[in-house]
């Protein structure tokens, strides 16, 4: 039986990334617990994505659920502009020492998307403050995904991702291969050769592209990367949106993989899954750009609930639990738990490939998502796949057994 909510407002909601006439019916979630949901008419399935890799310390985190609860009865949201208040300033601070070099400008915003224009901006305004003119594109790559909103849009892989319907409609960016050998290398640095006059910055996702494929490179290419944007004269933007907060092993890839970027977008996990926040982190040279007796050399930019108290109080919360140091262990964990529980799946797919607590098992062409949705769900267990993969992304807190029942279901329905 669906509950009265469900069918009276199932003529009203537009839901994400589907074709609504065709796609399978969305399954009613009652509660969450740990690494679990649980549906209304009562089944319990382990959650293999972590709701889009948002909750890495599992749901309803009891110390989480406390911060948020003492900020709300303090003060849920005051605006930014004018004000401070206590849970902004400690994040951004805590923020600043955790990330390497001097990426200490926090800019708040409230979704990815959001905190990816703002870094898109804030290159753009960068040269302009500088008086360096037709720097007014972006160099992205080929399997990149930005977001969704119309800039991030353009900086996505033009044909895998999602938003090739809308070419021509802004203004194009340069789109190129990842530099992972010697002659991709070769060729970033002739294109940069030729085009960084034109060129803000250089947008990269670190070491694992996300919605765009879950495709992994080396630590290699974003060396690459910072010495051709140095070489050029550009600036490097890391969105981290997927992979900050332990998902590849580290708090961050850019201080895992040794290399500064002068920008990094962080969301996601950034309050472990409780509620909306974002940030784009400048460095000290950036932020000195805007930093002026000139009103007109000012970011023009302010989110109505940009550092909203109650989602910096779960990022502060969240932080603390990374400070508790079990989420390193869990992710080798997890990583071992994946390269065993999937590797027998080599022989029924394209590619099996593990990074952190992160599992992908590819295949050739796109799969019917909604049909293997079910099915999982059939075997207790929450797996959306996307596009040509079907992966796994755990919250860390997901038990031996939880993971085991995850790789189980996939080899089943899989295999
Ligand atoms: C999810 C994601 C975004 C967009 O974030 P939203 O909160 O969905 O707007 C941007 N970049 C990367 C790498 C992402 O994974």
């Amino acid at each position: 039986m669906e509950p009265d909510w469900y069918a009276e407002g199932a003529a009203h909601v537009w839901r994400p990334y589907c074709q609504m006439k065709t796609a399978p019916a969305p399954l009613p979630v009652a509660r969450t617990d740990g690494a679990r949901l649980i549906l209304e008419d009562g089944r319990e399935l382990v959650d293999g994505i972590a709701s889009w890799w948002t909750a890495c310390h599992g749901y309803n985190h009891p110390h989480i659920r406390a911060a948020v609860e003492a900020q709300l009865a303090k003060a849920p949201h005051v605006m930014f502009g004018g004000l401070a208040h206590e849970p902004a300033y400690r994040l951004a601070r805590r923020l600043a020492d955790l990330l390497p070099g001097d990426l200490n400008r926090v800019f708040f915003a409230e979704s990815g998307s959001v905190s990816v224009e703002i870094a898109m901006k804030m290159a753009l305004q960068f040269w302009i403050n500088r008086s360096v003119k037709g720097r007014t594109r972006f160099l992205a790559f080929r399997g990149g995904y930005h977001g969704d909103t119309l800039a991030t849009m353009t900086v996505c892989d033009p044909e895998e991702g999602m938003h090739a319907l809308f070419a021509g409609v802004m203004p194009s960016q340069v789109i190129a291969d990842l530099p992972v050998d010697g002659p991709s290398e070769a060729a970033l640095d002739r294109l940069l050769g030729e085009k960084a006059g034109e060129i803000a910055a250089i947008l990269v996702e670190p070491r694992v592209q996300g919605a765009g494929g879950m495709l992994f490179h080396d630590d290699e290419t974003l060396r690459v990367l910072r010495r051709l944007s140095d070489r050029h004269d550009v600036l490097l933007i890391f969105d981290e949106i997927f992979v900050g907060f332990g998902r590849t092993g580290d708090l961050f890839a850019c201080e895992g993989a040794g290399v500064v970027p002068d920008i990094v977008t962080l969301s996601k996990a950034l309050t472990g899954g409780t509620l909306p926040l974002s940030a784009a982190i400048a460095s000290e040279e950036v932020f000195q750009a805007f930093w002026s007796d000139d009103p007109g050399a000012a970011l023009m930019h302010g989110p109505t609930y940009m550092a909203n108290p109650l989602a910096c109080a779960a990022a502060g919360a969240s932080l603390d639990l990374f400070e508790d140091g079990g989420w390193k262990a869990d992710v080798a964990r997890i990583e071992a738990g994946l390269i065993e529980g999937l590797g027998p799946l080599r022989r029924a797919s394209v590619d099996v490939r593990v990074k952190g607590a992160i599992g992908v098992v590819e295949f050739p062409g796109t799969v019917e998502a909604g049909d293997l949705c079910r099915k999982f769900a059939d075997e207790g267990v929450w797996i959306r796949p996307m596009g040509k993969v079907v992966y796994l992304t755990p919250p860390y807190v997901v038990s031996d057994a939880e993971l085991a029942k995850l790789t189980g279901a996939m080899r089943k329905v899989l295999g």
